[in-house]
C-alpha cells in the first residue's frame, strides 16, 4: 500500500468518523427533547382546568337556584296562608315573589348554557386526553429508533476507531505529522489529483508533479493549498 493510500484511507476514516460522532451528538439531544409531550401535558391540564372552573360555576348555580327557590316557596307560603294582615304586606310579598321568579328563569337560563360549555369542554378533555396517549406513544417509539440508530453508531465508530489505530501505525510518522497538522489547519488533508488539477482547490499542476504523486513513495503537496496529493491507482 502506497503511504498516499494509507493516507487517503485514513481521512476517509476520519471523515466518517466525524460524521457518525455529529450524528450521535444530534441523537443525544433529540432523546432529552420532549417538547412535543410537554406541550400536549400542558394542553391537557389547561383543557382539566377550564372543566374543573365551569362544573364550580354549576354547583353555585345550583346552589343559588335552591336557596332561591326555597325562599320563593317560603314567601308563597306565607303569601296564600291568610294570615298577612294587610294589603301593602301582601303587595309587597307578591312584589317580591315576581322579582325571585325573574331572578329564578334568568339563572336556570345561565345554568342551561353552563351545560352546553361543560359538555363542550369534557370532549375537549377527551381530546387533550387523546392527543396526550399519542404524544406518548410517538415519544416512546421515536426513542426506541433513535436508541437503535444510536447503538449502531457506537459500534460503527468502534470500528472505524479501530482501523484509524491501524492506519495510523502504518503510516511514516513524518507523513503523519502533516497530514495531523493539514486536517487541522484545512479541515482536510489530502485532495484527489485529476487530469492534474488538485481537486480541493483546482489549481493545474506539472506533469512531474503528477507523476512523484501517482508513484505515491514520498508525500507530494500541492504547491497552491498545500494539500497532500493522491493520485488513485
Ligand atoms: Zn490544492
Amino acid at each position: 500500500m502506497r503511504t498516499i493510500d494509507v493516507l487517503h484511507e485514513l481521512q476517509r476514516v476520519d471523515t466518517a468518523l466525524a460524521a457518525d460522532r455529529r450524528r450521535l451528538g444530534e441523537i443525544v439531544a433529540a432523546l432529552r427533547d420532549h417538547s412535543a409531550l410537554d406541550e400536549a401535558s400542558q394542553r391537557l391540564a389547561q383543557a382539566r382546568a377550564e372543566l374543573e372552573r365551569l362544573q364550580t360555576e354549576q354547583r353555585d348555580q345550583e346552589l343559588a337556584i335552591e336557596t332561591q327557590r326555597a325562599k320563593l316557596k317560603e314567601i308563597n307560603t306565607k303569601l296564600y296562608s291568610g294570615k298577612v294582615p294587610s294589603a301593602k304586606e301582601l303587595d309587597n310579598l307578591s312584589r317580591e315573589a315576581d322579582m325571585l321568579r325573574r331572578l329564578l328563569s334568568a339563572r336556570e337560563d345561565t345554568l342551561l348554557e353552563l351545560y352546553d360549555r361543560i359538555e363542550a369542554a369534557q370532549a375537549a378533555v377527551e381530546a387533550a386526553e387523546r392527543a396526550h396517549r399519542e404524544a406518548e406513544a410517538a415519544l416512546r417509539e421515536r426513542q426506541a429508533e433513535l436508541r437503535a440508530e444510536g447503538r449502531e453508531l457506537e459500534a460503527a465508530v468502534a470500528a472505524l476507531g479501530a482501523q484509524r489505530t491501524e492506519l495510523r501505525a502504518k503510516a511514516p510518522p513524518r507523513a503523519l505529522a502533516d497530514y495531523d497538522r493539514l486536517a487541522q489547519a484545512r479541515g482536510t488533508a489530502v485532495a484527489e489529483l485529476r487530469q492534474r488539477t488538485c481537486q480541493a482547490c483546482r489549481v493545474s499542476l506539472p506533469l512531474g508533479d503528477e507523476t512523484r504523486a501517482r508513484v505515491g513513495q514520498e508525500v507530494v503537496h500541492c504547491p497552491n493549498c498545500g494539500r497532500i496529493l493522491w493520485v488513485p491507482l
